[in-house]
């Protein structure tokens, strides 16, 4: 018999679909052992139709909080009773917080802090630097909101003309009407713009997810001299390890090369400050999950 879970064991939920996969439910309650927290972490697999129930189910069983996937980052907002303002602006959550159990849902997104700490804790500051991004899906926005929320001089994105130019128009518009960050929007087409913009920037943020299965054999950058000694280049894919493009830009010199690990350790570590109040032993985490 577990001696952990019992009468007054607090629950977190996961709503999404698919959801089995999720490495979550075991870096949360990993998390909680470790730390001795009362709280259980569980997957539940509910989509756009169940949703409504589903955060009803929150409030009426006091569940504290719940981490939220696709399909529903964006669905849920009209359930909630409160956005922080980087949710608000990207028009998504990830996590949701119920104070005490008394049914006042509050949604985030941890997506953004995330990268923005995985960066930090690799020395990488952002803060007044000229960043270049590509990809301004899920991630991608996530990401581009926050670099903006913390200090981001100016965010240049380039993406290609597919339904996600048409959100990053969007997002470019409340960075610029919300933020003191510049942020432009340029058709990934214009190579020559994307080129310019590389040489002039310390970051490099790839949010596409190209270099992923099944674009494992691509790279948005393929010209070693787009690649620079002050470039830092991060990748938001965790699986492989080491994409293409962080293979080419660090066999050609960039400063420091960065994959999507991170980003997921500390997404569930920001979501779990939230939910706890608690610091997740993050090396502990890694150590469990990430190890080679
Ligand atoms: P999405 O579908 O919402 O967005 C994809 C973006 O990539 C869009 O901007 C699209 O225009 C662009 N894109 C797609 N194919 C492209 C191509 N061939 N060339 C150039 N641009 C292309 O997806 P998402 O949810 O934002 O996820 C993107 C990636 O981020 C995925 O690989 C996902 O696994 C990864 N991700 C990582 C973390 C993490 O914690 N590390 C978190 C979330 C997502």
């Amino acid at each position: 018999m577990t001696e952990r879970l019992d009468g007054h064991t607090l629950l977190i939920s996961l709503i999404a679909t698919p959801i089995r996969h999720s490495l979550s439910p075991t870096m949360h309650n990993e998390a909680f052992a470790k730390l001795g927290l009362d709280y259980a972490y569980l997957a539940f697999e509910v989509g756009n139709e169940e949703l409504k129930d589903a955060v009803q189910g929150i409030r009426a069983l006091g569940i504290r909080g719940s981490n939220v996937s696709m399909p529903n980052k964006q669905a849920i907002i009209p359930y909630l009773d409160e956005l922080s303002p980087a949710a608000k602006l990207c028009g998504a959550v990830n996590t949701v917080v119920n104070k005490d159990g008394k049914g006042h849902l509050v949604g985030h997104i941890t997506d953004g802090t995330g990268a923005m700490r995985s960066l930090k804790e690799e020395g990488v500051e952002v803060k007044d630097q000229i960043v270049t991004m590509t990809g301004a899906g899920g991630a991608g926005t996530a990401i581009a909101i926050q670099a903006a929320l913390d200090g981001v001089k100016e965010l240049r994105i380039f993406n290609i003309e597919d339904a996600a130019f048409e959100n990053a128009k969007e997002t470019v518009k409340k960075i610029n009407e919300n933020t003191d960050c510049v942020a432009t929007l340029t058709s990934l087409k214009n190579q020559a713009a994307f080129k310019q913009s590389i040489a002039e920037s310390a970051i490099y943020i790839d949010g596409t997810g190209v270099g992923m299965k099944p674009l494992e054999k691509e790279s948005l950058i393929n010209d070693p001299e787009m690649i620079h000694e002050n470039l830092v280049v991060f990748d938001v894919v965790y699986i492989p390890k080491e994409t293409k493009l962080l293979k080419f830009a660090k066999d050609n010199g960039a400063k420091k090369v960065i994959n999507g690990l991170g980003m997921m350790l500390y997404q569930g570590a920001e979501a779990f400050k939230l939910f706890t109040g608690e610091d997740m032993p993050v090396d502990y985490i890694r150590e469990l999950l990430f190890k080679d």
